[in-house]
């Protein structure tokens, strides 16, 4: 089985250890929580590194990401945290808010990347390469299981029913890897300075805030970030430096928060290794 990709442009951008507890200054804002689950396939368990799954708690009335190790068998093999939705999405947009999208803060993180040299994008290039590789090969797996199944040769028993979970899990994060690798070296951060920085922070955390958005932050969320690790105490949040320059420009040319590079992979497409009545 293939393991998750690492990222190895990533740069942890906000050197976060934030205690949950944290009064983060969204906890007074409007309420942020959306329909859609922000952090799926984002967020992972610190200790295990599986990713974390949604469960709802026994009154119903909240619902938690949580170790997906630990969901599956328990306590003895992953104490991963539980933690309430709620209060992980807002930490992680506080996060966000406070340090990625502070003013000054965007200059100090791009400003680095202004000198490209070719041999990193030759670098990128490679990964890509090997990452579009690899989820070829998945998609081979996840097919030919599928095609076992259908014609009965496979029993889709719970055991199985996980493995291909964890399998689609993975295959996902290699796509949005492969997307967010290409996105990197198709822009350069041209022309931006302090000014069209500062005008994208300010446009981007208005939109971040504001209410009935709960559909543009997922998505931009999403661009911004490329992992959560998750730990009772603390979350240690990783992004792109050269995607974050990337949106910047594209605000600075286009003056639209577009995060056209966003092409997740979602159940019901046509390159998805899920059988058509899932
Ligand atoms: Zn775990």
């Amino acid at each position: 089985m293939l393991e998750t990709p690492r990222i190895i442009d990533d740069v942890d951008f906000n050197a976060a250890r934030d205690r949950l507890e944290n009064n983060h200054p969204l906890t007074t804002s409007p309420r942020v929580v959306n329909s859609e689950i922000l952090l799926t396939g984002l967020a992972h368990c610190a200790k295990c590194h599986s990713p974390m799954r949604i469960q709802t708690g026994k009154s119903g009335a909240y619902r938690y990401y949580k170790c997906g190790k630990r969901a599956d068998a328990g306590n003895s093999v992953c104490t991963g945290c539980s933690v309430r939705m709620e209060r992980l999405d807002k930490t992680v947009l506080g996060v966000i808010l406070d340090r990625t999208l502070a003013p000054g803060r965007l200059d100090e993180l791009i400003s680095p990347l202004l000198e490209r040299n070719l041999d990193r994008e030759r670098t990128v290039q490679n990964r890509i390469k090997g990452l579009k590789s690899d989820k070829r090969e998945m998609k081979t797996q996840l097919d030919a299981l599928w095609r076992q199944i259908s014609t009965e040769d496979l029993r889709l028993d719970a055991s199985l029913k996980a493995y291909i979970e964890k399998m689609q899990t993975k295959y996902e994060g290699i796509a949005r890897a492969i997307t967010r690798l290409e996105f990197q070296n198709k822009v350069s951060p041209r022309n931006l300075d302090s000014k069209s920085l500062s005008n994208f922070s300010k446009e981007l955390r208005n939109r971040l805030t504001a209410e009935g958005q709960s559909q543009f932050r997922r998505t931009y969320v999403r661009s911004l970030i490329s992992r959560v690790d998750v730990d009772q105490e603390k979350v240690q949040i990783c992004g792109s430096n050269a995607v974050l320059a990337g949106l910047a420009s594209g605000y600075n040319q286009s003056g639209r928060l577009v995060p056209t590079f966003v092409q997740e992979w979602r159940t019901g497409e046509d390159s998805n290794p899920r059988p058509p009545d899932s």
